[in-house]
């Protein structure tokens, strides 16, 4: 699959199987795209970027990618093995399902869920594929903190 940033200066593809998508609520997603952030992951080696990514490190343990010239939220990257790919720069159409939110205790109170998906108030491995106790060896889950 493929995608861009805005003008297309940021691409990148993938080669290899995607987690699924997950929506994070969390106030670092709400606050860098000014919503929630739905996001799937792959692995590092199965994802080619071309163009120059600016990274913000929004946390200690935790960077977020931009198009440097268009400011295009792309990634998330928690250093481990994996890289989050955020939804919105894939080439349409994409063909994923959204298959739960996390971070639902940090949502905005501006609006409600209006579908019956999983919503896990933090972190759910079911959603991610990781607990938050492998957070630090790898990153296929979306943790925003
Ligand atoms: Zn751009």
């Amino acid at each position: 699959m493929n995608g861009s940033c805005l003008r297309e200066r940021v691409c990148y593809s993938t080669a290899g199987p995607l987690r699924p998508v997950i929506a994070s609520h969390c106030t670092q997603c709400r606050k860098s795209s000014s919503h929630f952030a739905a996001a799937n992951s792959t692995a590092r080696t199965s994802l080619t970027i071309t163009g120059e990514v600016l990274w913000y490190q929004s946390s200690l343990r935790a960077r977020r990618g931009f198009c440097k010239n268009c400011s295009s939220q792309m990634f998330w990257d928690g250093l481990g093995n994996n890289l989050s790919i955020f939804l919105g720069c894939f080439e349409a159409p994409i063909g994923l399902t959204l298959s739960g939110h996390t971070f639902c205790a940090e949502k905005g109170d501006y609006y409600e869920f209006a579908n019956s998906l999983l919503q896990a108030e933090a972190n759910n491995p079911d959603l991610t594929g990781h607990s938050i106790a492998n957070q630090g060896s790898d990153n296929a889950f979306h943790n925003c903190h």
